[in-house]
């Protein structure tokens, strides 16, 4: 059998050829067969249907491995005999990576492991795509063509349909014996460490949740299609009234997390969704297995569109089914979920609103799979205090929803089902913890001032009004960065002058008097709104984002600008523009601002009492001709995070190369020194707001190539200000000087220890 190159696996009909896909193999899996048999009409009916050469499946058995257990088109011996490690060959990295991979040459790959008992010589196409289940991989579905072809991203899409209603089958025991399934369940039940990147610093104990809670075990099939019908109206209704509840009456929702909700209620209420719910009952499935087929059509469907916002939706169209799911469960979602007193949360990703709408009071940590430490979870993660680890993608493999967990978030370690004694030494180390923030809310009157007598100034970075208590809860002289994009980000829809105008209001009131610095929004980079176009850039970091949107599409900065002026009418009106490179962008930046100024007069609108502009150096460009720019406004903020990655080219959100990515570098670090030299030179004040001043050493580091004002996220004032008053500046800076420019990658271990040598409390 030979593939046809251009046809589609499903037939070319779209959704409607996975439908019967997934009909035909709901009618395999009703015969009345052994397992075994049962798995062969699988293969064989997807086979057929995706024309291809071979269709396998394996299956996890306990201790990781993943064994063949059946095929069409391998050698028929190869079955129960051929066995892959967890990560070896190709389908042992799919299940690893829980991820589909393809190839046209799987000979060619590295990870290839060739099998000779399978037969598989002639084969060139792979594609693997893993069976999972409740965040657990239970198996591998693998398309093999002889042909050397590329599939189609309609393909994979349809196979991964296949695949998630075969994880359902799997899972609801119907391939594997009782016996089988239990000794997986057993292997998944062992304490296990894990290693991650440690995103948010502090301890956090606690049994897991889900984000999204698995649904529980359902049968695929009905006998009462009417029955099913009547209980999909019932969680539907339950569905819709608890969207209505959550936005009408939880007081603790933000104005941001109100808009995805209310996102979510169009979707809830949609009259196509649920006729095609309705459909998929009445052709004999459970309202469970109903909601699982039309998610999956669904996403066969919106994710081949070009349209960035309908792909955006696709997310939101999951999570309502999931919703829905739980509802027919009985079970409860997000904002309303009974947490366990105290909860880590489990995802593979989040978005900040999201994270907004769980009981503060009961979450205590976050274990995200694939989130940096400058994302926005991440900003909020922070601004809550919630320890976070990421990078660890086993994790939510190998955790229970219900078990017991411990994150470590600035060894970036997870713990699952650890023993008492790791459980006992944990509880120590978060006592501790607490012990030292009682210890900085004490000490948060104290000046700010070097054993030598040096005073630094230190503020807090913010975004949301719920970071705004934190001013006073650290002691922090003002926000030193405030970054108005988040409301841009977390919203469906762009804010109305008056929704920014009114967060404007609620940060300045909070702040009482003290100054916030309000950086306009940096969107573009990797801060994309779904409603906005941002076009198909190659390195969006260096694309169209901050001041170049600003300049070029003023539609979008005057209304903020506009709203600025009249938050902080008879008040200083801080400002600050992103991503700056050249000085002459400053005047253009300064002239849509008088343009504002103008309008406000000319309408009799009150104004600022003064306004103070500054801008953000976080280019290259921008720092080596700080100077210049210096003398165009009232203050500078360096932006590490960003001046960091074009400094070493590393890109700031990439795990693999965040190792070249060290602000401890004796070359950045000089580079820095210049740039503050040159700046203090004109007498205009600098402060650096980059979040690597969350790692204590490098704030030390900082204050040694001469920085004087900072702005950190909340969490390190309290440390910091202990640093600042155990750091005499001179010996500091003396030692800098003799050392950076020693040829080594970084300063940090002898910079570290330096620093424990003088007595500098910094751990
Ligand atoms: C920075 O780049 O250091 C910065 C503070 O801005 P952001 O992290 O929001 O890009
Ligand atoms: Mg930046």
């Amino acid at each position: 059998m030979s593939i046809e190159k251009t046809r589609p696996p499903h037939g070319g009909h779209g959704g409607q050829g996975i439908t019967v896909l997934l009909k035909r193999m709901r009618d395999a899996v009703a015969q009345e067969v052994s397992a075994q048999d049962r798995l062969d009409l699988l293969t064989k009916v997807i086979a057929s249907h995706v024309v291809a050469d071979v269709c396998s499946i394996y299956l996890r058995r306990p201790d990781d491995v993943l064994e063949l257990y059946s095929t069409q088109g391998l050698k028929r011996e190869a079955v129960h005999n051929t066995q892959l490690q967890w990560g070896e060959g190709l389908v042992g990295l799919v299940a690893k990576r829980h991820s589909p991979m393809v190839t046209s040459e799987a000979p060619k790959h590295p990870a290839f492991a060739y099998r000779p008992e399978t037969g598989e010589d002639p084969l060139h196409s792979f594609l693997g795509v893993p069976l999972i289940r409740s965040g657990k991989t239970l198996g591998v579905l693998v398309i093999q063509n002889r042909a050397a072809r590329e599939y189609l991203p309609e393909e994979i899409e349809a196979v991964q349909a296949v695949a998630t209603l075969l994880a359902e089958i799997a899972a609801s025991g119907e391939l594997l014996s009782v016996e089988e399934t239990e000794a997986v369940g057993a292997m998944l039940h062992r304490p296990e460490k894990l290693k991650g990147f440690g995103i948010v610093s502090g301890v956090a104990l606690g049994r897991a949740v889900f984000l999204q809670p698995p649904a529980p075990k359902h049968k695929v099939f009905a006998k009462n299609p009417a029955e099913e019908a009547e209980r999909l109206e019932d969680g539907l209704n339950d569905l819709r009234r608890s969207v209505d509840h959550m936005i009408t009456n939880n007081a603790s929702l933000s104005g941001v997390s109100r808009e995805v909700l209310e996102t979510y209620r169009l979707f809830a209420y949609d009259r196509g969704w649920k006729d095609r719910l309705r459909a998929a009952v009445f052709s004999g499935l459970t309202a469970e297995s109903a909601v699982d087929q039309v998610k999956a059509e669904n996403r066969a469907r919106l994710s081949q569109s070009r349209d960035p916002y309908l792909r955006e939706r696709l997310h939101d169209l999951d999570d309502l089914s999931n919703r829905l799911l739980r509802h027919l469960s009985g079970e409860k979602n997000g904002g309303e979920r009974d947490l366990f007193e105290e909860t880590i949360l489990f995802a593979r990703t989040m978005g900040p609103a999201e994270l907004l709408e769980y009981d503060r009071k009961r979450l205590k940590g976050l274990v995200l799979g694939e989130v940096s430490a400058t994302s926005h979870v991440a900003i909020v993660a922070r601004a809550l205090k919630l320890p976070m680890v990421t990078g660890a993608l086993d994790a939510l493999e190998l955790t229970e929803e219900g078990d017991q967990a411990v994150i470590d978030g600035d060894a970036g370690e997870i713990h699952i089902r650890p023993q008492s004694d790791v459980l006992e030494s944990y509880r120590a180390k978060q006592t501790r913890y607490h012990e030292l923030e009682a210890i900085y809310a004490s000490e948060k009157t104290l000046p700010s001032v070097t054993k030598d007598g040096v005073n630094i100034t230190i503020q807090m970075n913010a975004g949301l009004a719920l970071d705004l208590p934190f001013l006073d809860g650290t002691g922090a002289s003002g926000v030193g960065l405030f970054r108005t994009e988040l409301q841009f980000l977390i919203g469906s829809q762009l804010p109305s002058v008056a929704m920014q105008e009114a967060l404007y209001r609620e940060a300045l009131d909070l702040a009482n008097g003290k100054p916030v610095i309000f950086r306009t929004a940096d969107i573009g980079g990797d801060k994309t709104a779904p409603y906005m176009d941002h076009g198909n850039e190659v390195n969006p970091a260096m694309g169209w984002r901050g001041v170049r949107m600003a300049v070029d599409r003023p539609g979008m900065i005057r209304p903020q600008l506009r709203a600025l002026l009249s938050a902080a009418t008879d008040q200083t009106l801080w400002v600050m523009f992103p991503f700056i490179t050249l000085a002459a962008e400053v005047d253009e930046i300064k002239a849509l601002l008088d343009l504002e100024i103008d309008r406000a007069r000319r309408h009799g609108k009150g104004l600022p009492k003064d306004i103070k502009i500054g801008v953000m150096i976080e280019t290259p460009a921008a720092a080596w001709r700080a100077e210049l720019i210096a003398q165009k406004v009232d203050f500078l903020s360096v932006g590490g995070n960003d001046l960091a990655q074009f400094y070493f080219a590393a890109d700031r959100d990439s795990e693999r190369v965040q190792r070249r990515y060290d602000p401890m570098n004796g070359g950045f670090l000089s580079f820095l020194k210049n740039t503050v030299e040159k700046v203090s030179q004109t007498g205009t004040p600098l402060s650096y707001c980059g979040e690597q001043t969350a790692d204590a050493v490098t704030a030390a580091a900082l204050i040694a190539v001469g920085v004087r004002q900072f702005s950190l996220p909340a969490a390190f004032v309290g440390p910091f200000r202990r640093l600042v008053r155990s750091i005499d500046v001179g010996e500091a800076s003396a030692w800098m000087a003799e050392h950076s420019i020693a040829p080594e990658a970084t300063l940090r271990p002898s910079f570290k220890q330096y620093l424990r040598d003088a007595g500098v409390v910094f751990e």
